[in-house]
């Protein structure tokens, strides 16, 4: 199987590191690592992968996950396709182009639809499959279409609305599927206004969350006020945020129940933002792990809530 990948699949490589692959700076080595610089590529390796009956994992900014400490025992795909062309107020993006170079580009056209994505780390594919959005913003909000692998390698091009875009979740993320590549529908506006407004956010992040140390965004999704029993919503009411619907910060919770500054190992739960877990130096997975099963039985103790993970591991 070994020489098979390395004749199938040339440029792949051996053993390699993943913990410089994510934000989180955790994690143990791929046992095979290619990098796709376009969209040929990344429908290769996936065949080449399925040719090896070996598992493998779709991997671009690494800002939403966890690796295990033992790493990913098959091919991990990095997606690194990053052409993008814009025609007028129409956008179309390969999956690996990051949104930071997306927001910044646009913003110099004094183009408006994503200025709510300012600071929002990670690639267009990652952004489309988990529907990333922040400040009031989603990126369903600006999809026209989106073109993907399915599980038998078929190229196929979904409407807005056969991606099925819902909080944090998309067709793709239920499905499997692999990004490609993404339309957007843009407006124009005014570039200083859009240009200060993505500004805004990046600063508002720089502020209220622990960029200081490797971390992996929000660990949990936040909660759906609905979720709540009477007594609760009533003691929670001021509390509540629309994101897109009305929610209680899991940040809240987190520190009302008072485990902000709580630390496994060299992992820790924010002060900055408890809904956030910081790597203080050598954080193992295993820590982060332990980490958030302690905060989950906590908060399900206080609130009666089961708190989703918004961050994946990937073993
Ligand atoms: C500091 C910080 C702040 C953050 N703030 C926000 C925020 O405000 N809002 C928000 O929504 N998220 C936020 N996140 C989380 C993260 O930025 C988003 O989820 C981002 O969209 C992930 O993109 P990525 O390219 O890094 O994906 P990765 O971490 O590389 O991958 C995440 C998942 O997506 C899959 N994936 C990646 N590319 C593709 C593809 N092309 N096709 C199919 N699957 C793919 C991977 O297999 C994996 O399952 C934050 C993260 C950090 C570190």
């Amino acid at each position: 199987m070994n020489s098979d990948i390395h004749n199938l699949l040339p440029g792949v490589k051996t053993n390699v590191s993943l913990a410089p692959h994510t934000t989180f700076n955790i994690g143990g080595a791929a046992r095979y690592f290619f990098i796709a610089k376009n969209i040929k590529d990344i429908i290769e390796a996936v065949s080449v992968a399925k040719k090896c009956k070996m598992p493998f994992f779709v991997l671009a900014g690494g800002s939403n996950v966890l690796i295990s400490d033992k790493g990913f025992p098959g091919l991990v795909i990095k997606i690194q396709a990053t052409s993008y062309k814009l025609q007028a107020t129409r956008l179309y993006a390969e999956a690996g182009v990051s949104m930071e170079t997306l927001v910044r580009e646009i913003g110099k056209k004094g183009l408006a639809g994503l200025e709510w994505a300012g600071g929002l780390p990670g690639s267009v594919g990652g952004a489309v499959r988990g529907n990333a959005g922040a400040f009031g913003g989603e990126i369903k909000d600006s999809v026209i279409s989106v073109a993907a692998l399915d599980e038998k390698g078929n190229v196929k091009t979904l409407s807005k609305k056969q991606c099925m875009f819902s909080y944090r979740d998309s067709f793709f993320k239920k499905k499997n599927w692999i990004v490609l590549s993404a339309t957007f529908q843009l407006q124009k506006g005014n570039k200083k206004k859009i240009q200060r407004e993505a500004k805004e956010h990046i600063a508002y992040r720089k502020e209220k969350h622990p960029l200081e140390y490797p971390n992996a965004g929000s660990v949990f999704i936040n909660c759906d006020f609905r979720k709540f029993s009477k007594e609760l919503r009533e003691k929670l009411k001021d509390v509540v945020k629309t994101d897109p619907f009305p929610i209680v910060p899991t940040a809240y919770l987190i520190s009302e129940a008072g485990l902000k500054g709580l630390r496994i190992g060299m992992a820790q739960v924010s002060e900055k933002h408890p809904n956030y877990v910081v790597n203080l130096g050598a954080a193992r997975a295993k820590d982060v792990m332990r980490l958030i099963e302690k905060v989950k039985k906590e908060i399900k103790k206080k609130f009666s809530v089961a708190l989703e993970q918004e961050i994946e591991l990937v073993s």
